[in-house]
C-alpha cells in the first residue's frame, strides 16, 4: 500500500552526509557522491556562487571532523569536481 508520495525530509535516497565521518548517509560513498553532485548541480543551476559557499562550509566543517585526512584531498573532494567556467561575457 503506497500512495505513491514521498515525505520530505525522511528519504531514504536524500544522500545527505554523516558526520564525523563525512560518508554518504544513502550509498555509503564519500560525500558529496556522484549522486549528490548531480543533485547540487540541478539544485544551485544559475547559481554556481551560491553552491561554492554551500561546499565550502562543508569543506571547513568536514575538515575539522577529519583532521587526519590532508585538506589538499578535501579541497578535491568538496570543491575540485565543480564545472570550471562559470564567468560568461
Ligand atoms: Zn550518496
Amino acid at each position: 500500500m503506497t500512495d505513491g508520495l514521498e515525505r520530505p525530509g525522511v528519504r531514504a535516497d536524500e544522500h545527505a552526509p554523516k558526520t564525523p565521518c563525512w560518508s554518504c548517509g544513502s550509498c555509503g560513498d564519500e560525500w558529496p557522491c556522484a549522486t549528490k553532485r548531480t543533485r547540487l548541480l540541478a539544485e544551485y543551476e544559475g547559481d554556481r556562487a551560491m553552491l561554492s559557499v554551500y561546499l565550502g562550509s562543508c569543506l571547513a566543517a568536514a575538515t575539522e571532523d577529519l583532521r587526519a585526512a590532508p585538506v589538499m584531498s578535501l579541497q578535491d573532494r568538496f570543491i575540485g569536481w565543480l564545472p570550471r567556467g562559470s564567468r560568461r561575457s
